[in-house]
């Protein structure tokens, strides 16, 4: 029998051969690099490159002492990461690859598919032999980091006059014209809705014409609809075609054909007339591209459509099996209902309309569960039934005999779009839980305690989504509970949100958050980072739009993901430069930060507390948010290195836990965790240009390969206990 040749993923590349542009632009990075072309002519191997690369590093770089301290560093501070210069970024990552050279990563952008990071060995065949496989977007990477590395490139900071004429680009919602503009979407959405109804083609019991009303008096009566959450769910968009008609057919073939083939594939789709009001048929003149990341979050990409039936789940701890830990170390009741990373905090959802939520953002993770059928929009099949309020004390009693546990955030799906009745069953039950805690805690000595109930938090995207949800009677609903809740302790009262564009901040939107603001809940808001809300000036003008109607910005997420989020995906070196070239315009200095502290117990001043902050520091907006990635595993961190990068140019990240708050101690075993990134920074800039931004307003993306996740700004933080509560850890198994 022959023998059998198995080659590894190394050998493999040693046979690709390299294309012309690779060519050019390896003698680009030659003739650029006479130094280290000299280095690679005179290396007979792979080996003899590194050796002289370390060389040439500690030959002319030896004084650069942040940087070694940094690279050495098991966990680095953020005061040291503060320090590092642009050529020290250059010298890090230098070294990570030589120390990362030749590891095999499984790639779950490509399906499992082992990448392999090794670049010096990948020039040195392609300068000895014309192989290596190595793309463009990968030399183009290489030659960057080889101008940083000898000083030739700057980190070029953007001044805060620039940083606020990007802000300028982006209108808001509150703007008069963009207002006028959306009544005309209005009332064009409202006829085809009428004609619709008139023909039969759609119906509803609770919304419907009485006879012989005249054209006048429909177009009343769906004016006054409009102002009912229930008619949005009712009318939302379904189909692709009702889409396009509802945006006057102005979606053109290439979009159609994908969301034809999204429908084909399963994906549903929900839209609702309000939402759908928000984008531009007609593009006036001052607001070319303002509603891009809205657009991107209603309409599906064509690698989503690839990749739906294929999708790879990402958050690993929500995953339960019936009395086994999580990938958190936590045990939790059986049932899917709560979910939990942290040691404070656990998410609770319910049984309950709260599980759906008012569209489906084209980037979420719960793609994933749409496409295996545990998620659907069938509204009317989600009314709790009756073994709910059962389930529901079981699930409480978990947060009452829990050691840890102080902070409850009900979310789904969206934690509005449960009933009000729903609401203050789920409010009221948490109230007793919060209560009983207490009582049990009389019984215990100091330093046994349980960890009381502080916060009570609820994630929802309904004001921006569907603003006409809240109503003065959630209101209520909101206020009577908080009012009962103060006197037992619970002290923070959220609604986190989730508003991604400027002009998402409409005029009803505004109002949404002026009524949760008068019930007494701090609103705060999760931006998910996508490639057209990553625009410069984009994310700022967000912050600053909402801190003008009185929202705290809390996280910029990095998307997650693989390759169906790949269309959003903007590589973690923007969000790290995001970070550090515009948000830092509206950073806090820390001698504001005990009036900072104070504001969600003083909830309903948010707005003059946030005005009269940015007054006395003289800031646009208060930076209160961070730049993290919500990990696979446990929790968020924007701690990580660029340790590799695939011969496609796309970088591999090792990130490291947020080492500033407490986790499971699981974190101690799980050591650091690998990313691969779904598209090269080329391909990111690339598609800006496509999306009409000019490449050299973001050159200097290329510099940020590494990061140290914020601290936390005080208003964030748990009150403290006036007594001692146990440190040992329950429902725990690591
Ligand atoms: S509102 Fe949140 S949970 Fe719902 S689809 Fe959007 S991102 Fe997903």
């Amino acid at each position: 029998m022959g023998k059998i040749l198995i080659m590894t993923e190394i050998e493999k590349l040693d046979r690709i051969a390299i294309s012309v542009k690779s060519h050019k632009l390896l003698k680009q990075l030659l003739s650029e690099n006479p130094e280290f072309e000299e280095i690679l002519r005179n290396s007979k191997n792979e080996t003899e490159v590194v050796v002289g690369v370390r060389e040439w590093i500690g030959k002319n770089l030896k004084d650069r002492e942040n940087a070694f301290k940094f690279y050495h560093a098991r966990h680095a501070t953020r005061e040291l990461f503060e320090k590092l210069e642009w050529r020290d970024y250059a010298i890090i990552r230098m070294l990570d690859y030589i120390d990362h050279a030749g590891i095999e990563y499984p790639d779950l952008n490509l399906r499992g598919e082992i990448a392999v990071s090794n670049p010096l060995r990948l020039i040195w065949l392609a300068v000895n032999k014309g192989t290596g496989g190595a793309k463009p977007d990968f030399f183009i990477d290489m030659i960057m980091l080889f101008r940083q590395l000898r000083g030739d490139s700057k980190q070029d900071a953007p001044p805060a006059d620039l940083v606020h004429a990007w802000m300028e680009r982006y209108p808001s919602g509150l703007d008069p014209r963009i207002v006028q503009l959306r009544e005309e979407n209005k009332m064009r959405i409202i006829r085809i809705l009428i004609k619709k109804m008139d023909s039969g083609e759609i119906t509803s019991e609770r919304f419907h014409f009485e006879p012989g009303m005249s054209e006048g008096e429909k177009l009343e009566t769906v004016r006054r609809w409009w102002e009912d959450h229930l008619f949005h769910l009712r009318f939302a968009v379904r189909s692709p075609e009702l889409l396009n008609e509802m945006l006057d057919h102005s979606l053109d073939p290439d979009t159609m054909k994908i969301l034809e083939e999204a429908k084909q594939a399963g994906i549903p789709f929900f839209v609702n007339p309000y939402y759908l009001s928000l984008l531009h048929v007609r593009v006036p003149y001052f607001a070319i591209g303002a509603d891009l990341a809205i657009r991107h979050y209603v309409l599906y990409s064509k690698q989503l459509v690839e990749e739906f039936g294929n999708i790879v789940a990402w958050e690993k701890e929500d995953r339960v099996e019936s009395g086994k830990p999580n990938a958190a170390g936590w045990l939790l009741p059986d049932g899917h209902n709560i979910h939990r990373r942290y040691p404070e905090v656990a998410i609770l959802i319910p049984d309950t309309m709260g599980r759906a939520c008012g569209g489906l953002c084209s980037s979420c993770q719960r793609m994933y569960d749409f496409q295996g059928g545990r998620l659907n929009f069938n509204l009317e099949k989600l009314a709790p039934n009756e073994k709910w309020p059962k389930k529901l004390r079981r699930l409480m009693d978990y947060f009452e005999e829990d050691s840890q546990l102080r902070d409850i955030l009900i979310t789904g799906g969206d934690g509005l779009m449960s009933s009000d009745k729903s609401l203050k069953n789920l409010l009221d039950e948490i109230y007793e839980m919060a209560r009983r805690k207490i009582k049990r805690n009389e019984q215990l000595p100091e330093g046994e305690k349980l960890a009381e109930f502080v916060r009570i938090r609820i994630g929802t995207r309904l004001p921006v989504y569907l603003p006409q949800r809240i109503t003065l009677n959630l209101v209520k609903v909101l206020k009577d509970f908080k009012e009962k809740a103060s006197k037992i302790g619970i002290r923070q009262f959220l609604i986190q949100t989730h508003y991604e564009s400027p002009m998402e901040v409409t005029p009803e939107s505004a109002t949404a958050v002026q009524r949760l603001i008068s019930a007494g809940w701090t609103v705060t808001n999760q931006l998910v980072f996508t490639t057209t809300a990553s625009r410069r000036g984009h994310s700022v003008k967000l912050r600053k739009v909402l801190n003008d109607i009185g929202v705290l910005p809390y996280y910029t997420f990095t998307v997650k993901g693989y390759m169906e989020n790949n269309y959003s995906f903007a590589p973690n070196a923007r969000v790290v430069q995001e970070q550090l070239e515009e948000k830092i315009i509206g950073q806090i200095d820390e001698k504001y930060y005990d009036t900072i502290r104070n504001f969600p117990e003083e909830a309903s001043l948010m707005v003059e507390n946030i005005e009269a902050l940015r007054r006395s520091a003289n800031l646009p907006f208060l930076a209160t948010d961070r730049n993290v990635l919500n990990l696979p595993g446990v929790g968020k961190s924007m701690t990580f290195r660029v340790v590799g990068i695939t011969r496609y140019g796309r970088r591999i990240l090792e990130f490291d836990h947020d080492e500033t708050r407490t986790h499971s101690p699981i974190i101690r075993q799980m050591g650091k965790m690998i990313i691969i990134e779904s598209k090269s920074i080329h391909e990111y800039l690339n598609q800006l240009e496509e999306l009409g931004e000019r490449r050299e307003e973001y050159m200097s993306v290329y510099g940020y390969s590494l990061g140290q996740t914020e601290h936390r700004i005080p208003v964030y933080d748990y009150p403290e206990y006036e007594f001692e509560p146990t440190r040992e850890m329950s429902n725990l198994e690591v």
